[in-house]
């Protein structure tokens, strides 16, 4: 029997959650386990996290699957790319195929209201067991929280975008 997957949170207003979760990536990579990532919000640009993947194909999938901010995008387009990315996010998850599932920013579609929190709770205690998946995204909700084995809050004590440094690849992206 594998052993039962772990669902992890990483959540908080602090830099560090999709890091956290692509160095998780990493790792299980390193042993072999199957990873795939989706990313709910980001668009189409070019990150250092598929930049990398796309390099080394060993370290798993990544989908990208965001229209962006949502700020810069129509509302029926961010409701299509959230519903598109959802959907996949299932299918990736219920598909045994892989041991790690990255859910990147997952928690907006929560909090904003494009998915309610009882159809993650449902891909959570209803997927294969042996599937770890983690989940990032700022204020994640209490009924996540709950349903997660493993919390980790990340919490702003001091960012550099408050004296005005605008993000950079490679640190940011
Ligand atoms: P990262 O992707 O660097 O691990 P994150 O996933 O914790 O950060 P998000 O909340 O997803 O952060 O924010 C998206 C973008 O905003 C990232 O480029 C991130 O570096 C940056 N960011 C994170 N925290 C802050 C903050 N407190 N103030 C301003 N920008 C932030
Ligand atoms: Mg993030």
């Amino acid at each position: 029997m594998p052993e039962k997957g772990l669902t992890i949170i990483f959540t908080g207003d602090g830099k560090g959650k999709t890091t956290a979760a692509l160095g998780q990536v990493m790792r299980a990579a390193g042993h072999d386990l199957r990873t795939c990532v989706i990313q709910f919000i980001k668009g189409k640009w070019a990150t250092g996290e598929a930049g990398i993947m796309a390099k080394f194909p060993g370290l798993g999938e990544l989908h990208t699957m965001g229209c962006g901010f949502t700020w810069k995008c129509a509302k029926k387009d961010t409701s299509d790319a959230a519903a598109k990315a959802w959907q996949l996010a299932k299918e990736k998850v219920m598909s045994g195929a892989y041991d790690l599932v990255v859910l990147d920013e997952l928690t907006y579609l929560i909090n904003y209201g494009l998915l309610p929190e009882s159809e993650i709770i449902a891909l959570i205690t209803g997927r294969p067991a042996q599937v770890n998946l983690v989940i990032t995204g700022r204020n994640a909700s209490p009924g996540l929280l709950a349903a997660a084995d493993l919390v980790t809050e990340m919490r702003l004590l001091k960012h550099p975008y408050k004296k005005g440094i605008s993000a950079r690849a490679g640190i940011e992206y």
